[in-house]
This record gives C-alpha cells, structure tokens and sequence, in this order.
C-alpha cells in the first residue's frame, strides 16, 4: 500500500531508539523527511545515518531535551511546518507514590502531558492551514489498564488522553488527525529499565520476570519498534483521514477488556 505521504515532513520527538526510532524508520520508508530529536547526540547521529542510508530521505538532527522550552524551540526551528507530527519523550520512572514529590509530578505532568500539548498548539494551526495534519501521541497500555508502580506515568498520559479528546473533534474538518498509540510491552531500552525495577521490588531477577512477562502475553513476545513504527505511519497515512481521537493498543492482545 502506498502511504501518499512522501515528500511530507514529520517531527518525531524521542526517536533516537526505541519505539520514537520505529516511527521515524517507518516514516522515512515512505519518503517523508524526518527531524529526529533526543538529547544524547552520539545515538542521534547514528540513528540519523542509518535513516539516510536505508531510505534517502532528508534527515535533520537535534539534540536537545523535548520537555524543556529551549528543547522544543530548537525542535520547532529545525522543523518550522511538520506535516507530521510524532509527540514521544521518555517515562517517568516507576515507584511507590508515596515516595514521588510534587516536583516528581510536575516532571512527569510537564514531560508526558504539556510537552505533547505545547508542540501541538505550536503546529497545528498550519496544519489546518494546508489541510494536511497527522498528530500521533505515544503514550501507554497503562492509560487503559492500570500497572503497579507506574502511577507518575498513567496520571501524566492520561491528561493528555482527555486533553486530545476534545481538540481532536475540533480540528478534524481540516484534514488533521490526532490519535494516541498506547503500546503494551515493546522490546526497548525503557522495558529493561522496567524490568530492572520491577525485579528488585519482586526479588527476582530481570530475566526471570522478564520471561514471565513474555509468557503471560498472550502473543508470547515482546513487540518490535518495526510494528509500532508501521503502525504509526498507517495513522500518518492519507489513508487514516477518518480516523481521530482514538487510544490504539499495540500490546499483542494483553489488555483483558472485551472493547
Ligand atoms: P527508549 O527505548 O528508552 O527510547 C527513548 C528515546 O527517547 C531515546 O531516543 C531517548 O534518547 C529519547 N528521549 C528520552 N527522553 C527524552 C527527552 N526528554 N528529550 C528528547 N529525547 C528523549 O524508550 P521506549 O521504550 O521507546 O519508550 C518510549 C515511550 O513509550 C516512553 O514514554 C515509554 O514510557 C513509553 N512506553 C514504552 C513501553 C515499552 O514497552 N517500551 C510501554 C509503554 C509505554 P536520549 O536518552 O538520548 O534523550
């Protein structure tokens, strides 16, 4: 299936590794030109290398940390008028709530709500204004079934959740899309940090709850940032234009509800 999207351009937040990578690897297979952001330069460049070679399209690099006003001034000045617009940035860090502070909360409420919602309000209008826009929020399985320790992050995402709710009806007659992916357990740098976490709480060691998550996965594996990628690019594609406002699990079928 041809996307029609080539030659479009797209900001992908987050996308050095994992699962911002995917999107932005899938992105670039179809021909859209890619503005990679994280704050560490050295996998940046690398990601931005093996993007270039694989697909040949144009690829701009900014190091920078997205939750900070420097960070996505910098973003949105190496990108001025994405197409595409991939809101990602990392997840708080799991823990007892008793534990996390207030500035604990206003991190994460400032890194996985505000942040998606400022480089919105930044893009959209011209969005609307070529009547092309396509907005895809990564955010967590979590936002719909809750998972233990990770409160900072289920909280954070889900105000974002209810904030796309409504401005996605809004701006829908325009051509523009916003929907959040909600991915379950994906085989990135963040899941082994998870795992490490969560294995210290339990006693057991990474490996072994590592392999008890795959086994209790009804799909028996981790996902791969190439299915979240292409999924991602689906949602960005001409062929998504009546699809907005939606939460998508990609989780491999491990969230129990029947709807
Ligand atoms: P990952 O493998 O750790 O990759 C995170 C990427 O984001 C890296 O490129 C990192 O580069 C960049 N990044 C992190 N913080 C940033 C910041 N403040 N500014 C700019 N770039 C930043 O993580 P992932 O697994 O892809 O997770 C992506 C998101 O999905 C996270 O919010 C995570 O909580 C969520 N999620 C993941 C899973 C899963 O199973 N993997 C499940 C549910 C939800 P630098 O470190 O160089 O900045």
């Amino acid at each position: 299936m041809n996307l029609g999207i080539a030659g479009r351009r797209a900001l992908v937040c987050a996308s050095s590794k994992g699962l911002g990578k995917g999107c932005a690897m899938a992105l670039a297979a179809e021909g859209v030109h890619v503005t990679l952001v994280a704050r560490m330069a050295g996998p940046l460049t690398a990601t931005a290398e093996e993007i270039r070679r694989a697909h040949g399209v144009e690829v701009q690099t900014v190091a920078a940390d997205i939750t900070t006003p420097d960070g996505q001034g910098a973003a949105l000045a190496a990108c001025r008028e994405p197409d595409i617009l991939v809101n990602n940035a990392g997840g708080p860090p799991p823990g007892d709530f008793r534990n996390w502070t207030e500035t604990d909360w206003q991190a994460a409420v400032n890194a996985n709500m505000v942040t998606p919602i400022m480089l919105i309000r930044a893009t959209i209008d011209r969005m609307i204004a070529r009547n092309f826009g396509r907005i895809v929020n990564i955010t967590s399985g979590a936002v719909k079934a809750p998972v233990p320790l990770l409160g900072l992050s289920t909280a954070a995402r889900a105000g974002l959740t209810g904030f796309v709710a409504s401005v996605s009806r809004e701006v829908m007659r325009h051509n523009v899309t916003i929907n959040n992916l909600l991915p379950g357990p994906f085989e990135t740098e963040r899941m082994a940090a998870t795992l490490a976490a969560g294995a210290k709480r339990s006693g057991q060691a990474p490996e072994e709850l590592r392999e008890e998550r795959r086994r209790n996965n009804p799909a028996q594996r981790f996902g791969t940032i190439e299915e979240f990628g292409a999924f991602c690019a689906f949602l960005c594609s001409v062929h998504a234009g009546y699809v907005t406002g939606q939460n998508v699990l990609i989780d491999g079928g491990a969230y129990p509800g029947v709807m």
